[in-house]
């Protein structure tokens, strides 16, 4: 009670603030998974020192402001706190500096340089010992408060004034490679701890400057050492954004190293046909396996299929990347153990080396998206830069930049490609394509410019304004008249994870007055985590305001026929590849009756397609397909030769 109604209590306050403050900090950054483990070594530490600083302070002010304490502790106890607790305060420098440092991934790898970031805060410490034992730097008051004694006392402050130049420097020069909000968080941490010295002197307590501390430490806890961002839950590696990260501030420090990749095979499919604990138990267990290639143990798992090793100061073909290649690939020749079941994987390595092959993060997401399509063929050997074909990488950014101006250049026009059905003998649907054309380059296929659509994001507008432009021509042609009863529209993955894709279908077909059993959906499969759920709400809402989907590509091999079986669609549309290979191989045909027995005895809809002669339509409808599409009947045709079409032959 005393404690609490002493007039300096807001002293003691501040301290039992930043102690919970502290506290919590800590149970967040205890609760996390440990991947960054420098960064997460540093960050333990530096919460502990803010801890005991704090808990000396308060156990300072409880013997200035109460008498049971004074006895119990002592003055000569009480010295001892304040000095402590000073050593304390003047270590925090140091270690925020390393922490700064090893988020920036800066190396103090010679004794030169380990040497002069810690001697200012070895004299700081060493300061405070002498002092307490010469009385040379400062003394003690009798009420127990410690004063420095100048100008001497003064040179305390230069071991931190320097760690605040330098971390000034470093803000300067790498904040670049932050997030915004990383950044700011950076520097509100300089700047409180930068406050603290003001702060220390107006107050004359330093309760105030602990509880900035604590303020900065949970700043970082949610900031730089937030888990969801960095470590991927699933493996324990880190993440995407963590790897891009590391990339970036190497390449600021104009740093040499390779990244090191290793493909698996199929290993999305792979782990679609197990159950998520499956997955995540083989994921960590590859993750702990390749930690012991790794010169700091840091494992990045960035895409799906691909394990990622940074190797610091490494070229392009130094022994160590072929020699981890090698071991790599003998474990791969073995299975790996997931309680009772083994499983065997395949790999493919690739290496890529900054600064000499790629010298920025964008140019590395270029050439590994056409590095993806050399990996996963099983060559065994390191895949490089030099196998691949480098215009490929020129011609994927300039469609790259075609894309993204495509809409507002009025490149892109929809075709519609009429689909006949062999009961009523009319063109009763029809599929709308996308066409984009380059006054440079002529006509770009879809099958080229969709997936860099997709990852360049634009994929949201264009398929928007092709539900558009499909809604318009229903609304402004007479193609209902003539017996066209649904339009085929083609929905990216990208669509489908949106969480407002229902409300902005509704708005477009209510815009144009369209029925929802007008259009239907072409949906593919994927087996990327967390998508599914989203997806399924998607197709779920829609399907309740009586739109219909249709599971586009089926029997590209990727298809798991328990999840598909279970989809709520009402078609399914054979690839094309299916049929034209079951018309040149035994097996194959036999591979595609199958197929359609099993949508059959599903109680589904076929549509067949690239159906390109005569002999194969016929069969086709034998087999008990519902819709035939293809070069036989049709190619995609524009808007008006469309319509033409259908009054001529539905007429
Ligand atoms: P898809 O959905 O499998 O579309 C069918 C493709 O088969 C079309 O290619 C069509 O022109 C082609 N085709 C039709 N009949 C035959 C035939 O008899 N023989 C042969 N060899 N091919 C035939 P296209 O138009 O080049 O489109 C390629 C892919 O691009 C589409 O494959 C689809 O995945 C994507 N795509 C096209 N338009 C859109 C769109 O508006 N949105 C989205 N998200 N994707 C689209
Ligand atoms: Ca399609
Ligand atoms: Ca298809």
């Amino acid at each position: 009670m005393e404690l609490l109604t002493n007039p300096q209590t807001y002293n003691t306050c501040f301290s039992i603030a930043s102690l919970v403050l502290i506290l919590v900090t800590y149970l967040i950054h205890a609760s996390e998974e440990k991947v960054y483990n420098k960064q997460g070594h540093i960050f333990g530490a530096m919460i502990f020192d803010a801890f005991m600083l704090n808990l000396m302070g308060l156990l300072h002010n409880a013997y200035l402001y109460s008498d049971v304490f004074k006895t119990v502790i002592g003055y000569d106890g009480n010295c001892y706190l304040v000095i402590a607790e000073k050593m304390f305060a003047y270590l925090l420098p140091y270690l925020s500096i390393n922490y700064v440092m090893s988020i920036f991934q800066i190396n103090t790898n010679t004794i030169l340089k380990k040497a002069v970031i810690i001697v200012p805060t070895v004299y700081s410490l060493s300061l405070f010992i002498i002092g307490y034992f010469t009385e040379f730097f400062f003394y003690f008051t009798e009420e127990g408060n410690l004063k420095y004694i100048y100008p001497q006392g003064a040179t305390v402050y230069i071991g931190s004034d320097l760690y605040f130049i330098f971390a000034t420097y470093l803000l300067i020069k790498y904040t670049k490679s932050l997030s915004t909000e990383k950044a700011c968080a950076l520097w509100i941490y300089y700047v409180l701890m930068l406050l603290a010295v003001p702060i220390r002197i107006v107050t004359k307590s330093s309760s105030i400057f602990e509880f900035s501390v604590s303020l900065a430490l949970l700043l970082c806890v949610y900031t730089f050492q937030n888990p969801s961002e960095f470590v991927d839950r699933m493996s324990g590696a880190a993440t995407r954004n963590a790897m891009d990260f590391s990339i970036s501030t190497n390449i600021l420090q104009k740093k040499e190293f390779t990244i090191f990749g290793i493909h698996i095979d199929r290993l999305v499919v792979t782990m679609g046909e197990k159950s998520p604990e499956f997955s995540s138990e083989l994921l960590e267990q590859i993750t702990e396996y390749l930690k012991g290639f790794s010169p700091d143990g840091t494992i990045y798992y960035p895409y799906m299929e691909d394990f990622v090793i940074l190797f610091p100061g490494v070229t392009a073909e130094e022994t160590i990347i072929d020699k981890t290649a090698e071991q790599i690939r003998k474990r791969f020749k073995e299975s790996w153990k997931v309680g009772e079941e083994e499983i065997k994987l395949f790999e493919t390595p690739y290496a890529i080396a900054f600064p000499d092959e790629v010298d920025s993060l964008e140019r590395f997401h270029e050439v590994k998206a056409v590095l993806d399509k050399a990996l996963g063929k099983q060559n065994r050997d390191i895949v490089r830069i030099s196998d691949i074909n480098l215009k490929v990488v020129e011609h994927d950014k300039k469609i790259d930049g075609i894309v993204k101006h495509a809409l507002e250049d009025g490149l892109l026009d929809v075709f519609y490609q009429p689909i006949y059905s062999p009961v009523t003998g009319k063109f009763s649907s029809c599929e709308a394509l996308l066409r984009l054309k380059d006054p440079q380059l002529g006509y770009i296929s879809p099958a080229i410019f969709m997936p860099i659509a997709e990852r360049n994001g634009t994929i949201l507008a264009i398929d928007r304004y092709v539900l558009s432009a499909v809604c318009e021509m229903l609304a402004e042609t007479d193609v209902r008249k003539y017996g066209l009863e649904y339009t085929e529209v083609n929905l990216s993955v990208v669509d489908c994870i949106q969480t407002n894709l229902a409300e902005s279908v509704m708005g477009t077909l209510n815009k144009f007055k369209v029925k929802p059993s007008e259009i239907n959906f072409e949906i593919t499969e994927t087996y990327e985590q967390g998508i599914t759920a989203v997806m399924d709400e998607n197709v779920r809402k829609l399907m309740d305001i009586g739109m219909s989907f249709s599971m586009d590509d089926f029997g590209t091999g990727y298809s798991n026929l328990v999840r598909v079986a279970a989809m709520p669609v009402e078609l399914f549309k054979l690839d094309k590849s299916i049929i034209q290979s079951a018309f040149e191989s035994e097996t194959s045909y036999m591979v595609m009756i199958n197929l359609i027995k099993i949508i059959k005895s599903l109680g589904k809809e076929i549509v067949a397609e690239g159906v390109e002669t005569g002999e194969q339509a016929r069969q086709l409808i034998k087999l008990g397909c519902d819709h035939i599409q293809g070069f036989f009947y049709a190619r995609p045709m524009p808007r008006d030769q469309f319509v033409q079409f259908l009054r001529e032959h539905n007429g």
